[in-house]
């Protein structure tokens, strides 16, 4: 395709010569030097320097040995890739139709498209080099049946009133819904169709041939099949998101509708035509929840959850139950979500701004416990460091307590964060000061280290976090007997007096 670009302009031969050599396949640059006879004067230096010793053994020598190991490590790489599973066509080969006769083209319009209501659309250039933009060389017209490739080469103008006839039952149809992707030509590039495939289907697509000569005929069998592909993976990803969105009762059809019209995606719904039931009419009415993952109920050790940024405050509650949960950052990204729920197995829990029915922690923590059948016991209540979500705490006295004291002030460490920072970064809780206290007289799952599993000179953790002793009250350290440092963050706890309160208090209905 180059070399039919390049044609016989002599400074585009040149200049391809020096590109070539310029990727270090300074080999493949000779060949093409020779092969426009490009005089020798213009050749690149590595190049004259293959062409008058083959053999030599020089640093551009070398160069050329690397650019040949990079092509066996790019051929390795095209083997690999031919590993990975790719989407593949659902449809039988005999239900893909290569249209490139009229007669053909009269068949497709007569029976093709009757009682079709949805179309993938998708086209092929023959890849261009910047001159100039090629002509329309294949048009896919996929329907849920079957899959017909226009060939725009050989139809071409043969038969303008059956391109009319297209027009009409196909473009100018709205009874007909037509899929197509729109390239979005952004600097970065952005997310591709293969990557949406791979995200609503399982695997992506493959587009080896997607840079291939569109033009030259005959068509091998795998540039039909990827063309076919193309229109008809439309159909299918259409088809997941709509039903995903149905799922969730987001309003599918109507975000659609509101995209292609470019208007704004709160603005009011188009009065429509058609059977469909009225959504989200009533603001205040419940959006139904989808039945618990959950068919019997499972201890609290062994759910694990993820908190969306609007959730921040449950999630600390959770903790507080023993239920392992990961809090987003009030300014991640709510995909971030995502992310734990897949590498981590976490259920996800969001919260919208408009339903207001469960804006109460309390309630929100009843909720989730009843809806995910969780189990709740003594042993539960405060195992997990509501700071962190860690659940490894060292068990120290009240003498190293002093010792770690003395050590954090003489190394005049920066103030710790206080007891209440947590008010600060917007986890509400009135009584944070109470909770800070695993109970001692329980037998705990979690295992209490000795004294000894902590670095007292440095008054760090094993895994290197400060221990904040600055943060506990001087009146609780002549209190209590015995603390506990949170291995992942430092954080200590102390027993309290109020456990048997908070369980019958509102933990109540919650602890069994
Ligand atoms: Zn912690």
């Amino acid at each position: 395709m180059v070399q039919e670009a390049v044609g016989n302009d002599e400074d585009l031969q040149k200049e391809l010569v020096y590109q070539v050599a310029q990727y270090g396949e300074t080999a493949e640059a000779l060949r093409w030097a020779h092969f426009y006879k490009v005089d020798k004067k213009d050749w690149p230096y590595n190049v004259r320097l293959l062409e008058e010793n083959p053999d030599g053994n020089r640093p551009q020598q070398k160069l050329q040995q690397s650019s040949q190991q990079n092509e066996e490590s790019w051929d390795d790489e095209i083997q690999q890739a031919e590993q990975v599973e790719y989407h593949k066509l659902p449809l039988p080969p005999n239900d893909v139709f290569l249209i490139d006769s009229v007669v053909k083209f009269e068949s497709f319009l007569d029976t093709g498209l009757q009682d079709v209501d949805i179309v993938g659309v998708d086209c092929e250039w023959k890849p261009s080099f910047g001159s100039h933009l090629n002509e329309l060389a294949l048009m896919q017209i996929a329907t849920r049946k079957n899959v017909f490739v226009l060939d725009i080469v050989n139809l071409g103008n043969k038969a303008p009133h059956l391109w009319q006839e297209l027009g009409k039952f196909l473009f100018n149809n709205c009874d007909i819904l037509k899929l197509g992707e729109i390239p979005l030509r952004s600097t970065k590039g952005g997310p591709s169709l293969s990557t949406l495939v791979n995200h609503c289907l399982g695997r992506p697509l493959d587009k080896s041939d997607q840079f291939s000569n569109w033009e030259k005929r005959p068509l091998r069998e795998s540039q039909v099949t990827y063309a076919a592909l193309d229109a008809y993976c439309l159909i299918q990803v259409y088809d997941i998101l709509k039903r995903c969105c149905e799922e969730v009762e987001f309003p599918f059809e109507e975000v659609c509708y509101n995209l292609m019209t470019n208007e704004k995606v709160h603005r009011k719904k188009p009065k429509k035509v058609g059977n469909k039931k009225k959504q989200n009419d009533n603001p205040n009415k419940e959006i139904p929840q989808p039945a618990s993952p959950h068919p019997a109920p499972v201890p609290a050790g062994k759910v694990k959850l993820v908190c969306d940024t609007m959730l921040q405050g449950l999630g600390k509650k959770l903790r507080s139950c023993g239920i392992d949960s990961a809090i987003l950052e009030t300014h991640d990204d709510h995909m971030l979500c995502v992310k734990y729920a897949q590498d981590e197995n976490r259920y996800v829990l969001t919260k919208g701004f408009k339903r207001s029915k469960c804006d109460n922690v309390e309630e929100q923590l009843r909720e989730v416990i009843d809806y995910y059948k969780i189990i709740v016991t003594k042993d539960h209540v405060f195992s997990r460091c509501q700071a962190c979500n860690g659940n490894n705490f060292v068990k120290i006295s009240r003498s190293t307590m002093n010792t770690l004291l003395t050590v954090s002030e003489a190394n005049l460490a920066p103030p710790p964060p206080c007891l209440y920072e947590d008010e600060a970064t917007g986890f509400s809780s009135e009584d944070d000061y109470e909770e800070a206290a695993p109970p001692v007289s329980l037998t705990r799952k979690w295992e209490l280290y000795p004294d000894e599993k902590i670095d007292v000179g440095l008054c760090q953790t094993r895994l290197g976090h400060k221990i904040q002793v600055k943060a506990v009250p001087t009146p609780i350290i002549s209190k209590y007997d015995f603390f506990y440092v949170c291995e992942e963050c430092g954080k200590v706890y102390w027993d309290g007096s109020h456990f048997e309160r908070v369980l019958s208090g509102r933990l109540q209905g919650i602890v069994q």
